[in-house]
Protein backbone atom coordinates (compact mmCIF):
# COMPACT_ATOMS: atom_id res chain seq x y z
CA UNK A 1 0.00 0.00 0.00
CA UNK A 2 1.16 3.76 -0.85
CA UNK A 3 0.32 7.25 -0.27
CA UNK A 4 -1.50 8.46 -3.25
CA UNK A 5 1.48 11.26 -3.81
CA UNK A 6 4.70 8.57 -3.42
CA UNK A 7 2.34 6.40 -5.97
CA UNK A 8 2.19 9.41 -8.52
CA UNK A 9 5.78 10.61 -7.75
CA UNK A 10 7.03 7.14 -8.99
CA UNK A 11 4.86 6.85 -11.78
CA UNK A 12 5.72 10.13 -13.76
CA UNK A 13 9.42 9.19 -12.84
CA UNK A 14 8.92 6.02 -14.41
CA UNK A 15 6.86 7.49 -17.25
CA UNK A 16 9.12 10.16 -18.08
CA UNK A 17 12.12 7.95 -17.63
CA UNK A 18 10.66 5.77 -20.76
CA UNK A 19 8.22 7.65 -23.17
CA UNK A 20 8.42 10.81 -24.49
CA UNK A 21 5.47 12.47 -22.73
CA UNK A 22 4.78 14.53 -26.13
CA UNK A 23 2.97 11.64 -27.83
CA UNK A 24 0.84 12.22 -25.05
CA UNK A 25 -0.47 16.13 -24.76
CA UNK A 26 0.84 19.11 -26.18
CA UNK A 27 1.74 21.76 -24.44
CA UNK A 28 1.72 25.71 -25.10
CA UNK A 29 5.30 26.04 -25.95
CA UNK A 30 4.75 23.00 -28.98
CA UNK A 31 1.62 24.54 -30.32
CA UNK A 32 2.78 28.06 -31.31
CA UNK A 33 6.78 29.72 -31.16
CA UNK A 34 5.09 33.03 -30.01
CA UNK A 35 3.86 31.42 -26.94
CA UNK A 36 8.09 31.17 -25.77
CA UNK A 37 8.73 34.40 -27.44
CA UNK A 38 6.31 36.70 -25.46
CA UNK A 39 7.61 34.70 -22.60
CA UNK A 40 11.23 35.63 -22.86
CA UNK A 41 10.32 39.45 -23.78
CA UNK A 42 8.07 38.90 -20.57
CA UNK A 43 11.50 38.02 -18.97
CA UNK A 44 13.57 41.12 -20.24
CA UNK A 45 10.57 43.92 -19.43
CA UNK A 46 10.35 42.39 -15.80
CA UNK A 47 14.26 42.65 -15.29
CA UNK A 48 14.00 46.20 -16.81
CA UNK A 49 11.32 46.88 -13.91
CA UNK A 50 14.10 45.12 -11.73
CA UNK A 51 16.65 48.33 -12.62
CA UNK A 52 18.95 45.82 -15.29
CA UNK A 53 20.37 43.80 -12.57
CA UNK A 54 23.90 42.31 -13.77
CA UNK A 55 24.15 39.44 -13.51
CA UNK A 56 20.75 37.82 -12.87
CA UNK A 57 19.68 34.49 -13.24
CA UNK A 58 17.12 33.17 -15.81
CA UNK A 59 15.73 29.97 -14.95
CA UNK A 60 13.19 27.64 -16.48
CA UNK A 61 11.23 24.89 -13.90
CA UNK A 62 10.47 21.60 -15.96
CA UNK A 63 11.24 22.78 -19.63
CA UNK A 64 9.99 19.49 -21.02
CA UNK A 65 11.94 19.50 -24.54
CA UNK A 66 13.49 23.10 -23.92
CA UNK A 67 10.90 24.67 -26.58
CA UNK A 68 9.86 27.48 -24.54
CA UNK A 69 13.55 28.57 -23.56
CA UNK A 70 14.86 28.15 -27.05
CA UNK A 71 11.99 30.66 -28.38
CA UNK A 72 12.27 32.92 -25.55
CA UNK A 73 16.42 33.29 -25.49
CA UNK A 74 15.69 33.59 -29.50
CA UNK A 75 13.58 36.64 -28.83
CA UNK A 76 15.36 37.73 -26.37
CA UNK A 77 18.59 38.27 -28.44
CA UNK A 78 16.86 39.90 -30.90
CA UNK A 79 15.53 42.93 -28.55
CA UNK A 80 16.59 42.98 -25.44
CA UNK A 81 20.47 42.56 -26.02
CA UNK A 82 21.77 44.13 -22.37
CA UNK A 83 19.03 41.38 -20.94
CA UNK A 84 20.70 38.83 -23.01
CA UNK A 85 24.33 39.43 -21.64
CA UNK A 86 23.44 39.21 -18.35
CA UNK A 87 21.08 36.43 -18.24
CA UNK A 88 22.75 33.57 -16.71
CA UNK A 89 20.82 30.41 -17.78
CA UNK A 90 19.57 27.38 -14.94
CA UNK A 91 17.05 24.69 -15.95
CA UNK A 92 15.70 22.51 -13.40
CA UNK A 93 14.48 19.04 -14.59
CA UNK A 94 14.35 15.67 -12.63
CA UNK A 95 14.26 13.43 -15.36
CA UNK A 96 17.61 12.62 -17.25
CA UNK A 97 16.07 11.75 -20.64
CA UNK A 98 14.94 14.93 -20.85
CA UNK A 99 17.73 16.90 -19.54
CA UNK A 100 19.31 15.23 -22.37
CA UNK A 101 17.12 16.62 -25.01
CA UNK A 102 17.52 19.70 -23.30
CA UNK A 103 20.78 19.86 -23.60
CA UNK A 104 20.85 19.57 -27.55
CA UNK A 105 18.97 22.81 -27.59
CA UNK A 106 20.18 24.86 -24.10
CA UNK A 107 23.78 24.10 -24.50
CA UNK A 108 24.33 27.27 -22.34
CA UNK A 109 22.28 26.17 -18.95
CA UNK A 110 23.67 24.46 -15.91
CA UNK A 111 21.20 21.46 -14.47
CA UNK A 112 19.37 21.08 -11.17
CA UNK A 113 16.74 18.58 -9.60
CA UNK A 114 15.57 21.61 -7.37
CA UNK A 115 15.47 25.26 -6.36
CA UNK A 116 17.47 24.46 -3.74
CA UNK A 117 20.84 24.31 -5.48
CA UNK A 118 20.20 27.51 -7.72
CA UNK A 119 23.02 30.13 -6.40
CA UNK A 120 21.66 33.26 -4.67
CA UNK A 121 20.71 37.23 -6.44
CA UNK A 122 18.68 38.24 -8.53
CA UNK A 123 16.27 35.47 -10.10
CA UNK A 124 13.58 35.00 -12.96
CA UNK A 125 11.98 32.14 -13.04
CA UNK A 126 9.14 30.60 -15.71
CA UNK A 127 7.43 27.04 -15.05
CA UNK A 128 4.86 26.03 -17.69
CA UNK A 129 2.60 23.13 -16.98
CA UNK A 130 5.35 22.29 -14.16
CA UNK A 131 3.01 22.19 -11.06
CA UNK A 132 0.61 19.77 -12.46
CA UNK A 133 3.29 16.93 -12.83
CA UNK A 134 4.26 17.38 -9.32
CA UNK A 135 2.62 14.35 -6.59
CA UNK A 136 -0.88 15.66 -4.94
CA UNK A 137 -2.38 13.24 -2.09
CA UNK A 138 -5.84 12.91 -1.96
CA UNK A 139 -8.41 13.44 1.19
CA UNK A 140 -12.08 12.25 1.12
CA UNK A 141 -14.22 13.91 3.87
CA UNK A 142 -17.77 11.44 4.65
CA UNK A 143 -19.92 13.16 7.21
CA UNK A 144 -17.55 14.08 10.11
CA UNK A 145 -14.45 11.86 9.33
CA UNK A 146 -11.61 11.98 6.89
CA UNK A 147 -9.33 9.34 4.89
CA UNK A 148 -6.84 9.49 2.59
CA UNK A 149 -6.49 7.76 -0.10
CA UNK A 150 -3.55 5.42 -0.51
CA UNK A 151 -2.72 2.58 -3.91
CA UNK A 152 -2.97 -0.76 -3.80
CA UNK A 153 -2.98 -3.39 -6.87
CA UNK A 154 -4.27 -0.79 -8.74
CA UNK A 155 -7.19 0.38 -6.47
CA UNK A 156 -7.68 3.25 -3.88
CA UNK A 157 -7.59 1.99 -0.38
CA UNK A 158 -9.08 4.69 2.22
CA UNK A 159 -7.24 4.97 5.60
CA UNK A 160 -8.40 6.98 8.48
CA UNK A 161 -6.41 10.54 8.32
CA UNK A 162 -6.19 13.91 9.72
CA UNK A 163 -5.49 16.53 6.76
CA UNK A 164 -2.57 18.50 7.78
CA UNK A 165 -2.73 22.05 7.51
CA UNK A 166 -3.04 24.06 4.84
CA UNK A 167 -5.50 21.65 3.82
CA UNK A 168 -8.71 23.32 2.60
CA UNK A 169 -10.96 22.52 5.52
CA UNK A 170 -14.42 23.23 5.30
CA UNK A 171 -16.23 24.65 7.86
CA UNK A 172 -19.47 23.07 7.75
CA UNK A 173 -21.05 20.33 5.96
CA UNK A 174 -23.16 21.46 3.42
CA UNK A 175 -21.87 25.06 3.37
CA UNK A 176 -19.00 24.09 1.04
CA UNK A 177 -21.28 22.41 -1.92
CA UNK A 178 -23.21 25.61 -1.40
CA UNK A 179 -20.35 28.34 -1.43
CA UNK A 180 -17.58 26.49 -3.43
CA UNK A 181 -18.13 26.53 -7.43
CA UNK A 182 -17.59 22.65 -8.60
CA UNK A 183 -14.40 22.17 -10.78
CA UNK A 184 -14.48 22.60 -14.38
CA UNK A 185 -15.56 18.89 -15.96
CA UNK A 186 -12.32 16.87 -17.17
CA UNK A 187 -11.08 15.84 -20.60
CA UNK A 188 -10.85 12.52 -18.60
CA UNK A 189 -14.06 12.24 -16.56
CA UNK A 190 -13.28 13.34 -13.14
CA UNK A 191 -14.74 10.87 -10.52
CA UNK A 192 -17.04 13.71 -9.22
CA UNK A 193 -17.26 14.64 -5.30
CA UNK A 194 -20.50 14.52 -3.62
CA UNK A 195 -22.23 11.95 -5.52
CA UNK A 196 -21.75 8.89 -3.50
CA UNK A 197 -21.88 11.47 -0.28
CA UNK A 198 -18.29 12.17 -0.22
CA UNK A 199 -15.61 15.09 -0.65
CA UNK A 200 -12.60 14.91 -2.10
CA UNK A 201 -10.06 17.56 -1.33
CA UNK A 202 -6.63 17.47 -3.01
CA UNK A 203 -3.02 18.93 -1.25
CA UNK A 204 0.15 19.20 -3.43
CA UNK A 205 2.75 19.32 -0.76
CA UNK A 206 5.77 19.40 -3.62
CA UNK A 207 3.76 22.85 -5.08
CA UNK A 208 3.59 24.36 -1.37
CA UNK A 209 7.04 23.79 -0.49
CA UNK A 210 7.96 25.52 -3.83
CA UNK A 211 6.18 28.61 -3.29
CA UNK A 212 7.43 28.80 0.15
CA UNK A 213 10.85 28.61 -0.87
CA UNK A 214 9.90 30.92 -3.74
CA UNK A 215 8.59 33.03 -1.48
CA UNK A 216 10.94 33.46 1.35
CA UNK A 217 13.77 34.22 -1.43
CA UNK A 218 12.11 36.79 -3.11
CA UNK A 219 11.21 38.60 0.21
CA UNK A 220 14.30 39.30 0.40
CA UNK A 221 15.95 39.22 -3.34
CA UNK A 222 14.83 41.14 -6.17
CA UNK A 223 13.23 38.72 -8.87
CA UNK A 224 9.84 37.53 -9.99
CA UNK A 225 8.64 34.11 -10.94
CA UNK A 226 6.20 33.07 -13.39
CA UNK A 227 4.02 29.91 -13.66
CA UNK A 228 1.38 28.76 -16.26
CA UNK A 229 -0.71 26.13 -15.40
CA UNK A 230 -4.43 24.75 -15.16
CA UNK A 231 -6.85 24.95 -12.64
CA UNK A 232 -9.51 26.83 -11.31
CA UNK A 233 -9.07 30.18 -9.73
CA UNK A 234 -10.70 29.81 -6.23
CA UNK A 235 -9.61 26.03 -4.49
CA UNK A 236 -12.32 23.75 -5.11
CA UNK A 237 -12.95 20.27 -3.72
CA UNK A 238 -13.20 17.40 -6.16
CA UNK A 239 -11.06 15.20 -7.64
CA UNK A 240 -9.13 16.54 -10.48
CA UNK A 241 -6.18 13.55 -10.83
CA UNK A 242 -6.03 12.36 -14.57
CA UNK A 243 -4.28 10.17 -16.47
CA UNK A 244 -3.07 10.25 -20.25
CA UNK A 245 -1.64 7.50 -22.48
CA UNK A 246 -0.93 6.93 -25.86
CA UNK A 247 -3.15 10.13 -26.54
CA UNK A 248 -6.15 8.83 -24.46
CA UNK A 249 -7.34 9.42 -20.82
CA UNK A 250 -6.41 6.12 -18.93
CA UNK A 251 -6.30 4.36 -15.51
CA UNK A 252 -4.82 6.85 -13.11
CA UNK A 253 -3.81 3.85 -10.91
CA UNK A 254 -2.20 1.72 -14.14
CA UNK A 255 0.93 0.40 -13.06
CA UNK A 256 3.92 3.06 -12.93
CA UNK A 257 5.03 3.77 -15.93
CA UNK A 258 2.25 3.02 -18.48
CA UNK A 259 0.96 7.00 -18.01
CA UNK A 260 0.88 10.64 -18.17
CA UNK A 261 -0.62 11.96 -14.60
CA UNK A 262 -1.31 15.46 -13.64
CA UNK A 263 -3.75 17.42 -11.46
CA UNK A 264 -5.28 20.49 -11.22
CA UNK A 265 -2.91 23.74 -9.21
CA UNK A 266 -5.10 25.23 -6.40
CA UNK A 267 -3.86 28.48 -7.24
CA UNK A 268 -5.51 29.76 -4.57
CA UNK A 269 -3.29 27.72 -1.82
CA UNK A 270 -0.14 28.21 -3.62
CA UNK A 271 -0.61 32.31 -3.76
CA UNK A 272 -1.13 31.92 0.00
CA UNK A 273 1.91 29.57 0.69
CA UNK A 274 3.91 31.83 -1.24
CA UNK A 275 2.56 35.86 0.22
CA UNK A 276 3.13 33.86 3.64
CA UNK A 277 6.20 33.54 2.64
CA UNK A 278 6.63 37.46 1.85
CA UNK A 279 6.35 37.32 -1.48
CA UNK A 280 3.79 39.69 -3.43
CA UNK A 281 1.59 37.81 -5.98
CA UNK A 282 -0.48 38.65 -9.50
CA UNK A 283 -2.59 37.30 -10.85
CA UNK A 284 -4.00 34.51 -11.59
CA UNK A 285 -5.23 35.74 -14.74
CA UNK A 286 -6.68 33.67 -17.29
CA UNK A 287 -4.15 32.78 -19.97
CA UNK A 288 -5.99 34.37 -22.79
CA UNK A 289 -5.98 37.23 -21.29
CA UNK A 290 -2.66 37.45 -20.15
CA UNK A 291 -1.12 36.29 -23.45
CA UNK A 292 -3.35 38.95 -25.48
CA UNK A 293 -2.15 41.49 -23.10
CA UNK A 294 1.44 40.58 -23.96
CA UNK A 295 0.72 41.04 -27.65
CA UNK A 296 0.13 37.28 -28.98
CA UNK A 297 -1.99 38.55 -31.80
CA UNK A 298 0.02 41.08 -32.69
CA UNK A 299 3.02 39.11 -32.86
CA UNK A 300 1.68 36.59 -34.36
CA UNK A 301 0.49 38.49 -37.09
CA UNK A 302 3.57 40.19 -37.72
CA UNK A 303 5.27 36.83 -38.14
CA UNK A 304 2.35 35.61 -40.21
CA UNK A 305 2.75 38.39 -42.67
CA UNK A 306 6.37 36.72 -43.47
CA UNK A 307 5.07 32.76 -44.00
CA UNK A 308 3.68 30.99 -46.84
CA UNK A 309 -0.51 31.03 -46.40
CA UNK A 310 -0.36 27.22 -44.53
CA UNK A 311 1.75 28.15 -42.45
CA UNK A 312 0.76 31.59 -41.99
CA UNK A 313 -2.92 30.45 -40.68
CA UNK A 314 -1.33 27.54 -39.02
CA UNK A 315 0.24 29.99 -36.30
CA UNK A 316 -2.90 31.85 -36.64
CA UNK A 317 -4.99 28.92 -35.23
CA UNK A 318 -2.55 28.28 -32.69
CA UNK A 319 -2.78 31.58 -31.26
CA UNK A 320 -6.25 31.24 -31.38
CA UNK A 321 -5.91 27.95 -29.49
CA UNK A 322 -4.37 29.15 -26.21
CA UNK A 323 -6.05 32.06 -26.10
CA UNK A 324 -9.58 31.11 -26.44
CA UNK A 325 -11.77 31.18 -23.51
CA UNK A 326 -13.74 27.49 -24.68
CA UNK A 327 -10.12 26.24 -25.69
CA UNK A 328 -6.62 26.92 -23.60
CA UNK A 329 -7.41 31.07 -22.44
CA UNK A 330 -9.64 30.35 -19.93
CA UNK A 331 -8.68 27.17 -17.66
CA UNK A 332 -5.07 27.99 -17.71
CA UNK A 333 -3.63 30.82 -16.18
CA UNK A 334 -0.92 33.14 -15.41
CA UNK A 335 0.23 34.02 -11.50
CA UNK A 336 3.45 35.80 -10.56
CA UNK A 337 5.31 35.94 -7.21
CA UNK A 338 7.22 38.50 -6.78
CA UNK A 339 9.67 40.97 -4.75
CA UNK A 340 7.12 42.96 -2.59
CA UNK A 341 9.56 45.85 -4.55
CA UNK A 342 9.24 44.74 -7.85
CA UNK A 343 6.24 47.09 -9.67
CA UNK A 344 3.58 45.14 -11.42
CA UNK A 345 4.56 42.98 -14.27
CA UNK A 346 3.34 43.11 -17.87
CA UNK A 347 0.04 41.08 -18.00
CA UNK A 348 -1.07 41.59 -14.78
CA UNK A 349 -2.31 45.36 -14.78
CA UNK A 350 -5.32 45.74 -13.47
N1 LIG B 1 7.29 23.02 -19.55
C1 LIG B 1 7.27 21.99 -20.56
C2 LIG B 1 7.08 20.58 -19.99
C3 LIG B 1 5.88 20.29 -19.15
S1 LIG B 1 5.87 18.60 -18.58
C4 LIG B 1 6.27 22.32 -21.63
O1 LIG B 1 5.50 23.25 -21.43
O2 LIG B 1 6.25 21.67 -22.67
C5 LIG B 1 6.54 18.73 -16.94
C6 LIG B 1 8.02 18.92 -16.87
O3 LIG B 1 8.41 18.99 -15.50
C7 LIG B 1 8.87 17.84 -17.49
O4 LIG B 1 10.03 18.40 -18.02
C8 LIG B 1 9.18 16.96 -16.26
O5 LIG B 1 10.25 16.09 -16.43
C9 LIG B 1 9.41 18.02 -15.23
N2 LIG B 1 9.24 17.60 -13.83
C10 LIG B 1 8.23 16.87 -13.32
N3 LIG B 1 8.36 16.73 -11.98
C11 LIG B 1 9.48 17.42 -11.63
C12 LIG B 1 10.13 17.68 -10.40
N4 LIG B 1 9.66 17.21 -9.24
N5 LIG B 1 11.25 18.43 -10.41
C13 LIG B 1 11.73 18.93 -11.58
N6 LIG B 1 11.14 18.72 -12.78
C14 LIG B 1 10.03 17.96 -12.81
Amino acid sequence: MERLDHFMARANAAYYATHDPYRNFTTSPEISQVFGEILGLWAAVTWELMGRPNPVLLVEAGPGRGTLMADALRAIREVAKGFHAALRLHLIETSPRLQAIQAERLPAATWHDGLETLPGGPLLLVGNEFLDALPIRQFVRRGGTWTERFVEGGRFVECPARPPLPAPLPQGEGEQAATVAAPPPLAGGGRGEGAAGHTIYELNEAALAIARSLGSRLSTHPGAALFLDYGPEHSAPGDSLQAVSDGRPADPLAPPGTADLTAHVDFAAFAAAARSAGAAIHGPVPQGLFLARLGLFQRTDRLARTQPPARASALIEAARRLAEPNRMGRLFKAMALCNPACPTPPGFEG
